[in-house]
């Protein structure tokens, strides 16, 4: 019932009758593809409309590129959970199952009185206040546009070239450039690195003097199937964030591109322009002129964790556990979100302190 606005009959049928389907074939600890899964339980619409549109607005990627242990983690927990207890494994019982979790979780904070903390946060000042307060924090000698070109051992230490002298090194570059600068300290971890592929997207920012007319919520995701309109998502930044609100008018982020198709990334700003303007009326009505535009291109900017992607990276942990003071860090592991990527930053120096300590 949910979704029956948004797939079409068929499809809302077979979600319906999925639960009292053939089972999946299931073993604990088994990782498959999101899209061959969706499509085969609930059928195209489902994955065209509601899975790929919402993974792509976190990985850029459709769903057909995507493996489900390291995308929806929870979903496959659940699977694993249902064989091990020798229950049917079906899509709609483990999709029940973990609603019916999130809601129990939220009446048990109702409980208590406590507001439910916000879905978005962010920075008033953008994420350059963040990146400043832990520059001056740390008190490091940072160096700007510097290109690592390779790392290896050098007298008990490492050399960076062009850097220098080192003692320990943590990577935390996109993961084909992990995989070359690991290629001589890790040889095993860069050669399982290289073969993470990486999305490349385009987002473009536009202010409008007025929000008349800009839906009240905080943006659309666009079916891989719309047809006529180019974007993939619009971000309505200003209704989204109350502080840019505060400024008056309306932001609204347009997004583009995915690892299958990243062709608009390379579009020119005028054409990506057009685009934003013409698809954001076409799907909201909202018919304003931008008074002001920025084109962002993020190229390689998100791994894409297909399917095993866990597994290759219990791999590459597993290498690097066995290769002193050096440790990878960032979206390439284990979650591309911020939260994760400072995680990864976290364990990667606790590992180069303990290896330091015992060197
Ligand atoms: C358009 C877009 C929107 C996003 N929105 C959100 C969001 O709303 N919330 C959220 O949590 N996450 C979001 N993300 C994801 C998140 O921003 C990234 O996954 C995260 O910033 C990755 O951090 P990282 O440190 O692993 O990699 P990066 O931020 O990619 O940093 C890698 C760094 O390595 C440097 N580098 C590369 N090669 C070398 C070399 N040879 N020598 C030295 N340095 C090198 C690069 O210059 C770069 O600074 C978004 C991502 C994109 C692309």
């Amino acid at each position: 019932a949910d979704v029956a606005g948004i797939v079409s009959a068929e499809t809302a049928a077979r979600i319906d009758a999925e639960a009292t389907a053939e089972p999946l074939a299931w073993s604990i600890g088994d990782d498959v593809n999101v899209g061959t899964l969706v499509r085969s339980r609930y059928g195209e619409d489902a994955v065209a409309r509601l899975v790929s549109p919402m993974l792509g607005g976190v990985y850029s990627a459709s769903a057909d590129s995507l493996g489900l242990r390291a995308t929806v983690p929870a979903l496959a927990a659940v699977f694993d959970d249902l064989a091990s207890a020798e229950e049917p494994v079906r899509l709609s019982t483990a999709v029940s199952r973990l609603l019916a979790e999130r809601e129990d979780a939220a009446r048990a904070l109702a409980a208590t009185g406590e507001k439910p903390a916000p879905v978005f946060n962010s920075f008033v000042h953008g994420y350059r206040a963040l990146i400043r307060a832990l520059a001056e924090d740390a008190d490091a000698d940072i160096r700007l546009n510097t290109q690592v070109e390779s790392v290896s051992r050098w007298r008990g230490r490492f050399w960076l070239e062009p850097v220098g002298e080192v003692d320990a090194v943590v990577v935390a570059t996109p993961a084909p450039t992990a995989a070359v600068l690991l290629g001589d300290v890790a040889p095993e971890a860069g050669t399982l690195l290289g073969g993470i592929d990486l999305a490349s997207s385009v987002v473009v920012g536009m202010r409008f003097d007025t929000d008349d007319g800009l839906p009240q919520n905080s943006g659309v995701l666009l079916g891989t199937d719309a047809p006529g309109v180019h974007a993939k998502a619009f971000t309505f930044s200003s209704r989204k964030w109350p502080h840019l609100a505060e400024r008056g008018g309306a932001f609204v982020r347009a997004s583009f591109g995915t690892l299958a198709d990243a062709s608009l990334v390379d579009a020119d700003d005028r054409t990506l322009i057009g685009y934003a303007v013409e698809d954001l009326a076409t799907v909201t009505g909202f018919t304003a002129r931008p008074v002001e535009t920025f084109v962002q291109r993020w190229w390689g900017g998100l791994p894409s964790y297909g399917e095993g992607h866990l597994d290759r990276i219990t791999a590459v942990r597993d290498v690097l556990a066995d290769s002193p003071r050096v440790a990878l860090a960032g979206s390439v592991l284990q979650g591309v979100g911020v939260p994760a990527c400072a995680d990864s930053g976290r364990d990667a120096a606790l590992k180069i302190i303990d290896d330091l300590s015992q060197s």
